[in-house]
């Protein structure tokens, strides 16, 4: 399958965000963005300057790059979130966050969003008793997450679990590090979502 490869550094400095995609080093000093706080590329120092269309632009891959989804993934998920009740961009954010990844990840099960993919299409964990390794699974409220039984020594998953606390875990999750599973309570609310996002440019730019 097909899949974004280039640096997960370069793509904070070409949106000018920290979207901790590296795990620990992202909370170093080593981090590129604050090393070198401006776009990547022989131009990256000169002045940007968007049009319209382009900060829409830069807004969706921004936040298809935060969740390490291609574009054909992406628009599916806006479709979806299109056809349903309620705000386009609002919903758009909900569906990306209710990804089983997504999930696993915001779980402290792993440190990035790209790990938290891997280990699910390992099928290292169980959803509801029952195994699950497609990483865009959509996890429901009440939806009960697990480290499957022989994963449980994985020092991985240990690993991200000790440092959970640091990027801390949502209020829409609960997490028992000891049984090493958690539950989704509720749906997010926007609110509960703290990347700054400004998804109605999102939903400008595929409405054109
Ligand atoms: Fe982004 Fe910094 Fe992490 Fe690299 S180290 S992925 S620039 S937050």
């Amino acid at each position: 399958m097909a899949r974004y490869t280039a640096s997960a550094c370069r793509i904070c400095r070409r949106e000018n965000l920290k979207m901790y995609l590296k795990g620990d080093r992202c909370y170093t000093d080593k981090c590129a963005i604050e090393r070198r706080p401006y776009p990547p590329g022989q131009h990256g120092q000169g002045r940007v300057k968007f049009s319209g269309y382009g900060t829409q632009l830069r807004e969706k891959q921004k936040v298809k790059r935060m969740y390490g989804l291609l574009e054909s993934q992406f628009r599916g998920s806006f479709h979806r979130a299109a056809h349903a009740k309620g705000k386009t961009g609002e919903t758009l954010l909900q569906l990306l966050e209710l990804r089983l990844d997504n999930v696993v990840f915001r779980m402290g099960f792993a440190d990035t969003r790209a790990e938290a993919r891997q280990l699910v299409r390992h099928g290292h964990f169980t959803v509801n008793g029952k195994r699950v390794n497609i990483p865009s699974y959509e996890v429901k409220p009440g939806t009960v997450i697990e480290v499957a039984e022989k994963s449980r020594k994985m020092i991985r998953i240990a690993e991200a679990l000790e440092t959970v606390d640091r990027r801390g875990v949502p209020q829409w999750i609960e997490l028992d590090k000891k049984g090493m599973k958690g539950t989704v309570k509720s749906v997010p609310n926007r609110e509960d979502l703290t990347m700054p996002i400004q998804e109605q440019l999102i939903v400008e730019l595929y409405s054109k």
